[in-house]
């Protein structure tokens, strides 16, 4: 007795961590960790990953649940505390909005410095620059001049500089979209990713349509080396995904920086009003219009309704691809998942609340399409390393080991499933049971928790 007690006083008291999640099975790719261990949390940071017993104030039981880095998704359009609320159920630790972005960093990044309820970022956006610098009365995207007109080189220079700024104030990285700037000419282009290259950031393109879309993309980056992400390649790809797979897999052999997202749902979503629509379905046969739904009613539309709901404006959804080649970008090991999150006034797409789940569900656990390691590691590891390079916070993300902060997402692998539809975009996942964000909970037994705002700003640093 005494022995046993002076051998305590020795090694001295074992630590008591904040929290503890305990017996999980612990997944992480960067380190190939795949077995059960207790993980102590100290400060918002991985302190301890072990076999032996561990204990703390608080307890996580973890028995039977897959123990992961919380999931990291780089095209969250929605950034409120309601679609946070809607990321966090999804298992998403870090959400951040890259594509769209915005126009102004210092100002985004203050309306949100009291903290949110999970990790948050933005590009600066090329767009949103464009609807500022050429007056655009367009609100959410561009309508007027934003779109189609051509600007001068003072504006161009105008543009680049607005955007140089950004990237300076914080932003994560650089965004853009061609579809939606349709006058944008290749000169504005070559200008905006000189940006990109200079000041060693990825720039986020939602690219024109296919592989001719792709292809100028490339080029740009390749005359300019700029770093390059082309935005959900499902989308974007369509019939034609699997050769664009083949053109960035070769790009990437050839030593150029080049990375690409998609979402697991076979129908998109945008602005009725955006150019991304009118330049396509304005002129379009009638019969392509049934191509179109308006989510309110479910009702597919024909040339009366797309012009009737064309003047009040809102989000709809376009059914143009196919599962065979949702699943093809889902399983390519080329591929980041990301959601490209779509919410406005109440509404939107489910990928906005059903992304991670249904991939882990769907397409790891039901159709096999690709292992729940590889899943996990295109949901954390893929998406911190595509940003690390300029955004040093990233390293500690995505990861789970000793000093990376406590964003841990524990869930269900025999249950975790979406069930958000197009008719109720807004329902939560089953499954994902425990989301931790920098130590702290923010889902508990598969509900959020309110009232916590442990979510903190991630940003850029400028090029040195
Ligand atoms: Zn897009």
């Amino acid at each position: 007795m005494v022995i046993a007690l002076l051998l305590v006083l020795q090694l001295g008291t074992p630590p008591i961590y904040d929290r503890v999640i305990l017996a999980g099975h612990v997944m992480d790719p960067a380190s190939k960790l795949d077995a059960v261990r207790n993980i102590g949390l100290s400060g918002g940071r991985i302190a301890v990953i072990t076999t032996h017993a561990i204990s703390g104030r608080d307890t996580v039981d973890a028995r039977g649940f897959v123990v992961a880095p919380g999931f990291i998704d780089l095209h969250a359009h929605g950034q409120t505390p309601e679609t946070y609320r809607f990321y966090a159920l999804d298992g998403v630790t870090t959400a951040l909005e890259l594509e769209l972005g915005t126009s102004d960093v210092a100002a985004w990044y203050r309306e949100r410095e009291g903290g949110e309820r999970i990790n948050y970022g933005v590009s600066i956006g090329h767009i949103k620059v464009r609807m500022a610098v050429m007056h655009d009365s367009g609100t959410r995207m561009p309508v007027s001049d934003g779109a189609y007109r051509a600007a001068s080189p003072a504006e161009i220079a105008d543009i680049a500089q607005r955007i140089e700024t950004g990237l300076r104030a914080g932003a994560v990285d650089i965004g853009a979209g061609f579809p939606y700037t349709p006058a944008a000419t290749r000169e504005e282009l070559l200008a905006v990713f000189r940006v990109a290259a200079r000041m060693k950031t990825p720039i986020h393109v939602h690219i024109r349509p296919g592989v001719v879309g792709l292809k100028e993309a490339l080029a740009l980056a390749d005359e300019t080396h700029a770093p390059l992400h082309v935005v959900h390649i499902n989308s974007a790809g369509l019939a034609e995904t699997p050769a664009m797979l083949e053109l960035i897999n070769a790009a990437r052999a050839s030593g150029r920086d080049v990375t690409t997202e998609a979402y697991p749902y076979d129908a998109g979503m945008t602005e009725i009003t955006s150019s991304v629509i009118q330049d396509v379905y304005k002129n379009a046969p009638d019969e392509r219009l049934a191509e179109l739904e308006w989510p309110p009613t479910g009702e597919r539309l024909n040339r009366e309704s797309f012009e009737r709901y064309a003047r009040t404006g809102g989000p709809v959804v376009i059914h143009t691809n196919t599962e065979p080649m949702v699943a093809a970008a889902i399983a390519s090991p080329l591929t980041i998942i990301a959601s490209d999150a779509y919410w406005q006034d109440g509404t939107g797409h489910p990928r906005t609340a059903g992304t991670f789940a249904r991939v882990l569900g769907r397409y790891v656990r039901e159709t096999h399409a690709l292992s729940l390691m590889d899943a996990i590691r295109k949901m954390t590891l893929m998406p911190a390393q595509r940003l690390e390079a300029r955004v040093p916070a990233m390293r500690q993300k995505g990861r789970l080991r000793v000093g990376a902060d406590a964003d841990i997402t524990i869930f269900d692998p025999v249950t975790v499933i979406d069930r958000s539809t197009y008719r109720e975009p807004s329902l939560s996942p089953v499954g994902i049971q425990h989301v931790i964000v920098n130590g702290v909970s923010v889902v508990a037994n598969g509900q959020a928790v309110e009232g916590v705002a442990p979510g903190k700003a991630v940003r850029g640093v400028a090029a040195r």
